[in-house]
C-alpha cells in the first residue's frame, strides 16, 4: 500500500467518523425529520455501520435546509454540517466503488481527467476524418442526405458507440453491485415492483431536494425551487437527446433514411427539445453552484461538479451547432467536437457525477422498502 492510498483511507475514516457522530446527534435531537427521507431512514437505527452511513450519504439530495435549520451548525461549538459532510462522504463512496479499481483514480482532479479525454477524444475524431477522407473534406460544405456519413461510415460510428455504450453499462452495473453489496442490502429488494415504483416516483419528482416543501438553500437564507427545475431541465433534456438518437437510429436502419434531417423530423424535433433543456438546464445548475453557500459544500470535488455540468452543456450546444450549420462548411469540424464531446462524457460516466443520480436512485429503493416494512409491519 503506497502512501497516497494510506491517506486516503485516513481521510475517508475522518468523514466516517464524522458522519457517525452527526448521525447519533441528530439522531437524539431529530428536529430535522420533516426535512427528506434522510433523517426518518436514520430514525430507523440505533447505530450506523459504514454501510448505513454511505447509504444515508447517497440518500441525502444536497438540498441544504437541515444547514440553516440546525441550532447546532458552525459556528456552534457542535459543529454540526449534515449535508458537506453527507457530500464528502458521498463522494468517497464514487470512487470505492468504481470499476474496474484501476480507473478509480479517474475521480481525483476528476475535472482534468474529463476534460483531458475530451480533449483527446475530439482530436482523434478529426485525426480519423482526414485520414478516411482527405484534409479539404473538414471544411467542405455537404448538406445533402449522408453527409455526416460521409465523413464517418455510419456503421463504424454506431458500432464505436454501442461499445462504448455496452462498456458503461457494464461499469455502472459492477458499481451499483459494489453499493448494494456494502449497504447490505439483499438483491431481492430490486425485484419488489412497489419499492422500484416508489423510488421511480421519487427520483422523477427529485421530491427529496425541495427542503421539506421550501426549496433548496441556495447563496441566502430564501429558500427557492431553482435548483430542482434546472435539474429536471438537465435530466429530461438528456432524455429526449438519448430519444432522438434512438429515433434516428430506427429511421436510418428501418426506413433507410440517413441523417441529416428536415427541421421536422421527429429525430430534430427531439433532439432541439432536449438540447434547449440541456442548455438552460446545465448553466442554471452552474450559477446555483457558484452562488452557492461555501459551507454547503465539498469543495475539493468541485472539480468533479463542475466538469459534469460543462459536458453536459458541451454536448447538447455541439448538437445545436451542428444542426443549425450542418449545410456550411463547419459541419465537418463540428461534427467532430460533438461525437468527441458525446463520446468522452459517455466513456467518463461512470467516473464522475453521473454516478450521484444512480446510487440515488438505488438508496431511494432501499428507502421505499423500508418504509413500507415499517408501514406495514412486515
Ligand atoms: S441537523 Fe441539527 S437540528 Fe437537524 S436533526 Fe441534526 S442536530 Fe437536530
Ligand atoms: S441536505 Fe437536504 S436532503 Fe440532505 S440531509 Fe439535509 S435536509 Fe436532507
Amino acid at each position: 500500500m503506497n502512501i497516497h492510498t494510506t491517506i486516503d483511507i485516513l481521510d475517508m475514516s475522518k468523514t466516517v467518523a464524522e458522519a457517525e457522530r452527526l448521525m447519533t446527534v441528530c439522531n437524539s435531537c431529530r428536529y430535522c425529520e420533516g426535512l427528506c427521507a434522510v433523517f426518518p431512514a436514520m430514525e430507523m437505527r440505533r447505530a450506523f455501520s459504514e454501510g448505513d452511513l454511505n447509504y444515508l450519504a447517497n440518500l441525502c439530495h444536497g438540498c441544504g435546509a437541515c444547514l440553516p435549520d440546525c441550532q447546532f451548525s458552525p459556528p456552534h461549538e457542535f459543529n454540526v454540517n449534515v449535508p458537506q459532510t453527507l457530500a464528502r462522504l458521498r463522494g468517497d463512496t464514487y470512487q470505492a466503488y468504481a470499476w474496474p479499481r484501476a480507473l478509480s483514480g479517474l475521480f481525483e482532479r476528476n475535472g482534468l481527467a474529463i476534460a483531458s479525454i475530451a480533449a483527446l477524444s475530439v482530436f482523434l475524431f478529426i485525426a480519423g476524418f482526414v485520414a478516411w477522407n482527405d484534409k479539404a473534406s473538414l471544411f467542405r460544405a455537404d448538406g445533402g442526405a449522408g453527409a455526416f456519413y460521409r465523413l464517418m461510415p455510419h456503421n463504424a460510428m454506431a458500432g464505436l458507440f454501442i461499445a462504448v455504450t455496452l462498456y458503461v453499462v457494464v461499469a455502472v452495473i459492477m458499481s451499483c453491485r459494489a453499493f448494494w453489496k456494502d449497504i447490505g442490502e439483499p438483491a431481492a429488494t430490486l425485484r419488489q415492483p412497489v419499492s422500484l415504483w416508489q423510488a421511480i416516483r421519487d427520483a422523477g419528482t427529485l421530491r427529496y431536494l425541495d427542503g421539506g416543501g421550501v426549496g433548496c438553500v441556495n447563496d441566502d437564507d430564501m429558500p427557492t425551487d431553482r435548483r430542482r427545475l434546472y435539474h429536471h431541465m438537465t435530466f429530461y433534456g438528456f432524455l429526449l437527446c438519448f430519444a432522438a438518437t434512438s429515433t434516428a437510429t430506427l429511421y436510418h436502419y428501418l426506413l433507410g433514411i440517413e441523417a441529416p434531417y428536415p427541421w421536422y423530423d421527429l429525430p430534430v424535433l427531439l433532439g432541439t427539445a432536449g438540447g434547449i433543456g440541456l442548455v438552460i438546464g446545465p448553466c442554471g445548475l452552474l450559477l446555483a453552484k457558484l452562488r452557492r453557500d461555501p459551507l454547503l459544500l465539498d469543495r475539493p470535488r468541485w472539480g468533479m461538479d463542475v466538469a459534469f455540468i460543462v459536458m453536459l452543456f458541451l454536448t447538447s450546444l455541439t448538437g445545436l451547432l451542428l444542426m443549425i450549420f450542418r449545410a456550411s462548411p463547419a459541419m465537418g469540424l463540428l461534427l467532430a467536437l460533438h461525437l468527441g464531446v458525446v463520446f468522452s462524457l459517455f466513456f467518463t460516466m461512470p467516473y464522475g457525477k453521473f454516478m450521484h443520480g444512480i446510487y440515488r436512485f438505488l438508496a431511494l429503493v432501499r428507502y421505499a422498502k423500508e418504509r413500507r416494512e415499517l408501514e406495514t409491519g412486515h
